[in-house]
């Protein structure tokens, strides 16, 4: 799996254009799974544009209640609504520049499970993977990948080296194993993030316990995420 984090980048056309090369590339590939995290605004969009395709559309973020007087926040409801994959809880960027916490991701986690959606959610360190599935059962822990996002690499330019990333993931691994037993355990997708690029993911998605990726920068330009796709792809 690699997912495309888009961030805070993008017009409406360049959006469109990105998934239409997308769409056009990819053709019927389905031994990769590709996701796209958008901004809200263009979701709907991109959801119409990849019906009957194996694109998933991800939101960056939603809110912990479904509706009420939260002006200015995204229901979970709502993006499960309109038929959106993935949301992607707590970032970095959530936590370093909007000040979420494990708590506050933890409850947003709780709530888009019970509106029946799956979560990527994003952990800086090996500390916080309890925190944030407090409350999530063994049934719901099928909705969730994990992506392990070191601060240092975030938009950096400096990946985890390989192993260090690995050394990660498998310990986020021995802890899902411990909080929910072997077979979650085993089949739970963990992803790094963290300036991911050509010269490092061919080495990273070879590790045992990394199952995919999380690119921002070098997702921004279609050719150079292409590039990585079919990296993914021979090396699988
Ligand atoms: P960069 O690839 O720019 O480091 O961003 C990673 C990221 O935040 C993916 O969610």
């Amino acid at each position: 799996i690699i997912i495309a984090n888009w961030k805070m980048n993008f017009l409406r056309d360049q959006a469109n254009l990105y998934v239409k090369k997308l769409i056009k590339k990819l053709g019927n590939k389905e031994n990769i799974e590709v996701g796209i995290a958008s901004q809200d605004l263009f979701l709907t969009d991109l959801i119409k544009l990849t019906e009957n395709t194996p694109i998933s559309i991800v939101a960056q973020n939603a809110y912990w209640e479904n509706f009420g007087p939260f002006t200015g926040e995204t229901s979970p409801k709502a993006l499960a609504n309109v038929g959106v994959d993935y949301v992607m809880l707590g970032h970095f960027e959530r936590r370093e520049l909007f000040n979420e916490t494990n708590s506050t991701v933890n409850l947003k986690v709780r709530t888009a499970l019970n509106n029946g959606m799956d979560v990527i959610v994003d952990v800086e360190e090996l500390e916080q993977v309890a925190p944030v599935l407090e409350g999530v059962s063994e049934e719901q822990m099928q909705q969730i990948i994990i992506g392990f996002e070191p601060t240092f690499a975030i938009g950096t330019g400096m990946s985890a080296s390989t192993k260090g990333a690995e050394d990660v993931a498998e310990q986020i691994r021995k802890t899902v194993r411990k909080l929910y037993g072997s077979d979650v355990a085993d089949s739970t997708r963990i992803l790094y993030g963290g300036s991911v690029n050509r010269d490092n993911l061919k080495s990273l998605i070879k590790q045992k316990d990394i199952d995919g990726v999380l690119v921002g920068k070098a997702a921004l330009d279609f050719q150079s995420f292409w590039e990585l796709v079919e990296i993914i792809e021979n090396s699988l």
